[in-house]
C-alpha cells in the first residue's frame, strides 16, 4: 500500500505527513510537530 499523505512543504522545509485532503493546519511528523498554513485552501496572498 502506498502512503497517502498531504505532502505540503512547510516554511521550514517540513513535509506534511497528514492525510491527503485533511482539514485544518498542515502538520509535520516528528519531534515538535510543526504546523503551518491556515487550512483553508491553497490561495497564497
Ligand atoms: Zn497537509
Amino acid at each position: 500500500m502506498e502512503p497517502v499523505f498531504c505532502g505540503r512543504i512547510g516554511p521550514d522545509n517540513e513535509v506534511c505527513m497528514d492525510i491527503t485532503g485533511h482539514p485544518g493546519f498542515h502538520s509535520a511528523a516528528g519531534i515538535g510537530g510543526l504546523c503551518w498554513g491556515d487550512g483553508d485552501g491553497e490561495a497564497g496572498s
